[in-house]
Parts: C-alpha cells; sequence; structure tokens
C-alpha cells in the first residue's frame, strides 16, 4: 500500500484526501503563521503515476526538488500551476518530494568528515539536541557564520558549506570561525517552518533576555572573541521579485561604504562564474520589511564595536532559468563568498 508520510528529518506534510491516483496535501504551519515550507516521502508507488495537489503558492517554478536519499537533490522540471505529477519507476519504492533543496544535518557531517573535522556542541537546543558548531583557526580577529536562524532556508546551509570549504583550504590569516549551519536546530529536524515562529523566531531573539539557547550562545561566543565580521546565510521569501535573486540585506545606514565596497569585490568575484548576483538588487537599508531596530543576528552584530561588517545574504529557492538553483552551483556561490570576505580583509 502506498505511504505518504513526514517521518524524517526535515518531514512536513499533511494529507487531505487521496482519490484513486490525485492526492491532495497543505504544508503544517505549526507555531509559524503562512508560510510555504513542505517535504514528504512516499513508499511502495512503484509503477504508478500519482498527481500531487498543492495548495496555493507551494510549488516553485522547476516543480518540486526530487530526492531519493535525502541527499542528492534535483528538480522534477515539471509542473501544473500547484500540481505535479510523478511517474514512478518500476524500482522507486521511495521518492522524497520537498518545495526546497534540502540540507540534511548528516550532510554538514559527511562534509566535516571530508576534512577530517569534528563538530563541537554549541549548546542543547530546548529539545535538548546537541546542537553542532565548528571552529577553524586561531588569531585575534572572529568571524562568526551562521545559517538556519529560520529553520526552512535550506540555501543557506548549502552557501555556508561553501564558505568553508574555501577556507578550510586557504585560510584567513590570524583569524578565528565560528561556523553554527543550524541555529534552528530543532526546527530543522523537525521540519518546521521556523520563519514567523511564536512568539518570535530565531532570529528575532537578538534581546537583552534571549528564549533560544542556540542565539544566547553566540551571543556568549560574540562576547567572548568578538564579532569582527559576522555572515548570515538565508533564503528569502517563496519567488517573485527581489526573491528569485541572491542580495545582501543592507543594515546599517552609517555602514554603507562598507557594504558598497563588499558587493563590489563580491560581484566582482562572481563575475568570473556563470552564478548571477548584481549589486543592484541588494536590499537598501530601513526599506520595505528591512527596518531598524531589529534584533536580528546582522543588525546586532553591526552594533558591537568591533565589529566591522555584517548582514544576512538571501540566496534564492529556485532562481531564474538563467540562474537555476542547484546544490553545486550553492556551493560555488559558498566558495565566490569566501573569497570576497578575503579580498575584503585584505584591501
Ligand atoms: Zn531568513
Amino acid at each position: 500500500m502506498i505511504k505518504i508520510h513526514r517521518e524524517f528529518v526535515g518531514g512536513n506534510i499533511c494529507v487531505k484526501s487521496i482519490h484513486g491516483d490525485v492526492i491532495s496535501l497543505e504544508n503544517e504551519l505549526r507555531d509559524s503563521t503562512e508560510w510555504f515550507y513542505w517535504a514528504f516521502c512516499v513508499e511502495n508507488a512503484e509503477g504508478r503515476e500519482l498527481t500531487f495537489n498543492m495548495q496555493k503558492n507551494r510549488l516553485g517554478y522547476f516543480g518540486p526538488a526530487v530526492s531519493h536519499d535525502l541527499k542528492k537533490w534535483h528538480w522534477l522540471d515539471s509542473s501544473d500551476g500547484d500540481s505535479f505529477t510523478y511517474r514512478f519507476g518500476p524500482d522507486e519504492k521511495k521518492v522524497y518530494f520537498a518545495h526546497n533543496m534540502l540540507y540534511h544535518p548528516d550532510h554538514f557531517l559527511d562534509f566535516l568528515r571530508e576534512y577530517g573535522i569534528k563538530s563541537t556542541e554549541l549548546c542543547k537546543s530546548r529539545k535538548g539536541r546537541s546542537v553542532p558548531c565548528i571552529t577553524l583557526g586561531e588569531g585575534q580577529k572572529s568571524i562568526i557564520l551562521t545559517a538556519r536562524h529560520h529553520a526552512c532556508e535550506s540555501t543557506g546551509s548549502y552557501v555556508l558549506e561553501g564558505v568553508l570549504r574555501e577556507l578550510i583550504d586557504t585560510p584567513i590569516e590570524n583569524t578565528v570561525i565560528l561556523a553554527v549551519p543550524f541555529v534552528d536546530y530543532d526546527g530543522v529536524v523537525d521540519g518546521d517552518q521556523g520563519k514567523g515562529r511564536a512568539p518570535h523566531d530565531h532570529n528575532r531573539d537578538y534581546t537583552e533576555d534571549p528564549i533560544y539557547p542556540e542565539v544566547n550562545a553566540i551571543i556568549k561566543y560574540a562576547d567572548r572573541y568578538g564579532c569582527h565580521l559576522g555572515f548570515d546565510f538565508h533564503s528569502p521569501w517563496h519567488k517573485g521579485g527581489e526573491n528569485d535573486n541572491i542580495f545582501i540585506v543592507r543594515k546599517r545606514i552609517v555602514k554603507q561604504d562598507r557594504y558598497e565596497r563588499f558587493s563590489d569585490i563580491l560581484q566582482k568575484e562572481i563575475s568570473r562564474t556563470d552564478i548571477v548576483y548584481e549589486k543592484k538588487n541588494d536590499h537598501p537599508p530601513m526599506t520595505g520589511w528591512n527596518q531598524e531596530p531589529s534584533p536580528n543576528f546582522g543588525y546586532t552584530m553591526n552594533l558591537r564595536e568591533e565589529c566591522d561588517l555584517a548582514f544576512a545574504l538571501e540566496t534564492a529557492y529556485f532562481g531564474t532559468e538563467n540562474n537555476k538553483i542547484s546544490t553545486d552551483m550553492l556551493i560555488r556561490l559558498g566558495k565566490c563568498f569566501a573569497k570576497a570576505i578575503k579580498n575584503y580583509i585584505e584591501f
């Protein structure tokens, strides 16, 4: 019998109805307001052709992300409005479908193993899980790298991995790096939206009295080692407009010359590749949803005396036909970003 479920890391789905080969699904908001993340697994559907009806605005430009092992992902490259149809091959016993290309915590551990690096524990999560982090290098300067302040935003994890690959291969002198790949670790494992979580999400928790142990640990770390540069990797909203781009969320108006310099360097670095990043797409400060003060990572780190620059990089879930997101592209983007960090420091 066909089984449709969310019993895996990152799973999030509610089966509303099954009529023959047509299945209607809804994503679970849990403690978030309207958002679009979902991920489910289909088992025992070998040889069948099934149509999945999603709610409005739940599918990207290239249909669902598809995987057989939660590690390798590709786009189905086919959808029909808010539905998609999948023909299961005779040996396809288990297939995962998701809004975006998930980044499993084991993927991060595989990457560390490749380099012989051990992860350490940042803290215990609210649900008692051990939240992984790594530190690299030694020195007087401190760079803090984070992803998944919003649990569902997996493009940020791939970009972070790319940044780390480059910084491990060619380290920055006199600098210690803290990387926290899953700030909302419980949310990543449980498949929560994370964004807009009640009473507030992890990226609105940089207050005097944080409610999330991960945020508390990052602040304590910054108090001890400083945060000369801070980069926080996100995915934007679902799709459309600026959400189809790669862009920097520019924060403090007094630091605009520094943002401009970083964006110039990043644009130049990326122009050597087939990836599209244009600094004109950066989100300006005090515009639209980007208001100050806001107790988020970028704003709060920027207030620190030693902090030269901190911000969030937003990377689209899907991109566009000429700038299409893939896991490989995201890692290459991260490598370019790391080179930009090095050039920013050196010149
Ligand atoms: Zn975010």
